[in-house]
């Protein structure tokens, strides 16, 4: 009798991602089920992530995929067809150690990420349950606190915003259908006060599904959310803001300085800037806050809003479990982003996700700027228990794909399902 779970097909085409680029959609087979991945794609990417495979060249401006595909037709789907798919990570690593490389800059980063996403999709269909329950089985109850990015800036949008991401966390909601409808209301309530003090303009969103105001300075955007929360009926007990600097895009290494609101800092001026602003404004974390090569900074952040804020890593710790490790001994972050696609496979995230638990530290599954209808992340906050989730906007639909699947899972789970809020972070 053959195994239903042994996989027999493996096939890749390109599907367009939520900027217009072309990405890596991955098909797999097994006897008895399919499953289907699509690699999403950053635009501020740590220097250590997995790298994705690009053709160059004239067609797409150099963005297709051609040879990703090629590198799943010609060198994983032979490696990987005859495996069994219940045992994914036994999959995933023969797809790592094919390709050898510290960053999947063999096989493409973009490559490797689909195949591993359609593998663990193509598993649990055929064991015929949802994904989020093939990973956490009857334990997997909890939905994420939503980190909602709802301004845009930096790299993300085109105004003169150096934060990358405001984004607002329903801390307070009792189940994640209420943080749902909290974060529309907010959302909306920013739409009607953007349009009435910056003009119609203020309304176009950016890559994420957020707001793109013409706004310069940081203070500015952190009071738009506060008057919205304010005038949409809430407080600080029950929407705060979560930030992601992603400061290394506007660090000028040259001058070891730091370009934000039109001044220049130095890092000892960026610790005691962070300070303020969490003196003055309900933030609960702040992702990024320095360069990428800066973890000293990062600890002497951490050491002084300990208790009241959460110190992030993301393009620090490129969901990469030893260095995460290493990052956690240097007293640097309280927890971390998981992308899948900066470490090229679900095993890989998956190591980083229980270094994060197992040290008391919090994961966030996270998507990336630009994404696709492809919402296996939102399994996968479910799946391992991150009780955290970002994920943009209640708005376009890459976005509300995810949550609406989280929505979904909340129905599936019915009087079981549980919504930490804050508690997902303290
Ligand atoms: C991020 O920096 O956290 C992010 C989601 O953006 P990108 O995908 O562009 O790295
Ligand atoms: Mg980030």
């Amino acid at each position: 009798m053959s195994n239903p779970f042994e996989i027999v097909s493996v096939n890749a085409i390109m599907v367009l991602d939520s900027r217009g680029n072309p990405t890596i959609e991955v098909e797999v087979e097994t006897n008895d089920g399919m499953g289907v991945g699509i690699a999403p794609a950053g635009a501020s990417r740590g220097k250590r992530e997995a790298v994705d495979l690009r053709d160059g060249g004239k067609a797409f401006g150099g963005m297709g995929v051609q040879k990703a595909i090629e590198s799943v037709r010609k060198y994983i789907a032979p490696a990987i067809i005859g495996m069994n798919s219940f045992y994914f990570r036994e999959v995933d690593r023969a797809i790592i150690q094919l390709d050898g490389t510290p960053n999947k800059s063999r096989l493409g980063g973009n490559a490797t990420t689909a195949t591993s996403i359609a593998v663990i999709n193509a598993a649990a269909n055929t064991a015929g349950t949802p994904l989020f329950e093939f990973i956490g089985g009857r334990r997997a109850r909890i939905l994420p606190t939503p980190m909602m990015n709802i301004i845009n800036g930096g790299a993300h949008a085109g105004n003169e915003l150096a934060i990358q991401e405001f984004m607002i966390v329903p801390v307070g909601a009792d189940t994640f259908f209420d943080a749902i409808r909290i974060a529309v209301e907010v959302y909306k309530q920013l739409k009607n006060e953007l349009k009435t003090k910056y003009g119609a303009g203020a309304i176009n969103v950016g890559d994420e599904g957020g707001f793109a105001p013409p706004m310069k300075e940081t203070r500015e955007a952190l009071n738009a959310l506060v008057e919205a929360i304010k005038s949409a009926g809430y407080g600080e007990g029950d929407v705060m803001i979560a930030l992601d600097a992603a400061a290394s895009q506007f660090f000028e290494s040259g001058d070891g300085v730091y370009k934000i609101d039109g001044r220049v800092l130095s890092p000892g001026d960026l610790v005691e800037y962070y300070s303020g602003l969490v003196d003055e404004y309900p933030i609960i974390s702040i992702e990024d806050p320095f360069s990428e090569d800066d973890p000293a900074h990062f600890a002497e952040l951490r050491r002084k809003v300990a208790g009241k804020v959460l110190i992030i890593g993301d393009d620090l710790t490129v969901t990469r479990a030893s260095i995460i490790s290493e990052m956690i001994s240097e007293g640097a972050v309280d927890g971390a982003i998981i992308k899948v696609n900066q470490a090229g496979t679900i095993t890989e995230a998956e190591e980083a996700i229980e270094v994060l638990h197992l040290n008391n530290k919090r994961a966030i599954i996270s998507h990336r700027s630009g994404e696709t209808e492809d919402v296996t992340i939102a399994h996968l906050a479910v799946g391992y228990g991150t009780g955290l989730i970002k994920t943009g906007a209640p708005a376009r639909g890459e976005r509300t794909a995810k949550y609406n699947e989280l929505l979904r899972i909340e129905a599936y789970l019915g009087g079981e399902a549980v919504y930490l809020g804050k508690k997902a972070f303290f």
